[in-house]
């Protein structure tokens, strides 16, 4: 363990067998994109390095750069990849750079490439110019992350969930389906429901649905980003790499009931903007997620530690999830590398405070953010000024897309 990195494998050339086929895979709802060789195996010897509960970005760049550091590393997912997921599928600036930074670029090589956000409040509307991401279905982007984990050696197991077992004789038992397996360490990554994480109160809730190309009208452009705001919350519209449109929602829990659930409360609110009505958008298949500003009790305990969403997570008005996911990979990888050879709670502390340096100070700017969203008339004021002054957004851009990305590399291996 902790031996030097190998360099990272890059891509094969035609797009390679696997991540090259993610996007027509993840359109043709395949049930693996892996292929047979790769998902042999199963649980072994029972015995591994790290055990990674969930593999979304969090837990798939996490297990990656384990077995690159060397460990033996099952990574599980409840789901089957390629899964959707209820996201704005936005990879900003700060994302793209730790990615860039970690060999991973080639992952969002199909991506759309982001121009601009559209926020619209009341009748009025601001575009701001927000160059640097991409917008990339989850579909694909998960599963080309989790290929490249395989890629190094992480052992994948799909379709099963899996819990945190208890402190035993220098390990930690999981429990992968109905087996138990025992790991030097592990990473909770599963996610807004993983790590009982605790929610604010009055949280709101999110929603997500996926619009087929030829129902999207011509208003929504590929390129930019559309944020209706309005009374009851927020929704965001952006086309992805195959011409549909995501859209991703946040809505306080009072609304949704009061307009008679998700897509009806998603009309609402983009009515109230005024952009052209999505045919059909409420009753397509919505889906919703818990509450979404939550803190987990604990960060890390002995021999596992928490990362990405299951950490703790905020409103995704800044569209910033996914690059706090990947910061908080590629931090806890070197510290949980050393908690394999030897277990102190010295790492447990490390992570905490790391945590904080790299994604805490992040979330509360977006706290802070969505506090504003809360109020109609803040918002149309804070996008009034905007569309008479969009110079103003320029900070703000710029430290997004800077974000975490060089202090979560910046920590020592
Ligand atoms: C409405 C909305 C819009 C958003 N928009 C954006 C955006 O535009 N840009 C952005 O960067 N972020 C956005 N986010 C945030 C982003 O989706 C998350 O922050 C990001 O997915 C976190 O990654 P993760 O790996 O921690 O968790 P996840 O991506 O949630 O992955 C967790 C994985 O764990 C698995 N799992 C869960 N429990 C178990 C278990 N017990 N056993 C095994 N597997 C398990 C799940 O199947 C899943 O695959 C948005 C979020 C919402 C709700």
């Amino acid at each position: 363990m902790n031996q030097p990195l190998p360099p990272t494998p890059s891509p094969k050339k035609g797009g390679g067998e696997r991540a090259g086929s993610l996007a027509p895979a993840a359109s043709a709802g395949a049930s693996s994109v892996l292929s047979p060789s790769l998902l042999r195996g199963g649980v072994g010897e029972g015995f591994y390095d790290a055990v990674v509960i969930g593999a979304g970005p969090a837990g798939a760049v996490a297990a990656r750069e384990l077995a690159r550091r060397g460990c033996s590393v099952l990574l599980v997912d409840k789901s089957h990849f390629p899964r959707p997921k209820v996201c704005g599928c936005c990879v900003n600036g700060a994302a793209g750079e730790s990615l860039r930074r970690l060999g991973l670029s080639h992952v969002l090589a199909n991506g759309v490439q982001l121009r601009d956000v559209r926020i619209g409040a009341g009748r009025h509307a601001a575009s701001v110019k927000l160059p640097g991401g991409v917008s990339l279905s989850r579909e694909a982007f998960d599963a080309a992350l989790v290929c490249e984990a395989v890629k190094c050696g992480v052992q994948l197991r799909e379709g099963v969930t899996a819990k945190l077992g208890e402190p035993n004789a220098g390990t930690r038992e999981v429990f992968v389906g109905q087996e138990s397996v025992r790991a030097k360490v592990v990473v909770v990554a599963s996610g807004l429901s993983g790590n009982d994480a605790m929610p604010e109160a009055g949280s709101r809730i999110g929603a997500g649905v996926v619009v087929a190309a030829d129902l999207v009208p011509p208003f929504f452009g590929p390129g930019t980003i559309f944020m209706a705001t309005g009374r009851g919350g927020y929704v965001g519209l952006v086309r992805v790499e195959d011409g549909r449109l995501d859209v991703a929602a946040a809505f306080d829990v009072a609304f949704v009931k009061a307009q008679g659930g998700l897509g009806l409360a998603a009309e609402a609110v983009l009515g109230e903007v005024g952009w052209p009505r999505v045919l059909g958008l409420a009753e397509l298949p919505w889906k919703g997620t818990p509450a979404l500003t939550r803190r987990a009790k604990a960060l890390a305990g002995e021999r596992w530690f928490a990362i990405g969403d299951a950490a703790g997570y905020v409103e995704p008005f800044t569209g910033e999830g996914m690059a706090w996911a990947i910061a908080s990979a590629a931090t806890i990888a070197p510290i949980a590398a050393r908690a394999v050879q030897h277990w102190d709670d010295a790492h447990r502390r490390a992570w905490e405070s790391a945590h904080h340096r790299v994604i805490g100070q992040r979330q509360r700017v977006c706290w802070v953010v969505s506090r504003v969203l809360r109020s109609p008339t803040l918002t149309t004021a804070v996008v009034r000024t905007l569309s008479a002054l969009p110079i103003l957004s320029r900070p703000v851009v710029r430290a997004l897309n800077r974000s975490s990305a060089s202090r979560s590399h910046g920590t020592p291996v």
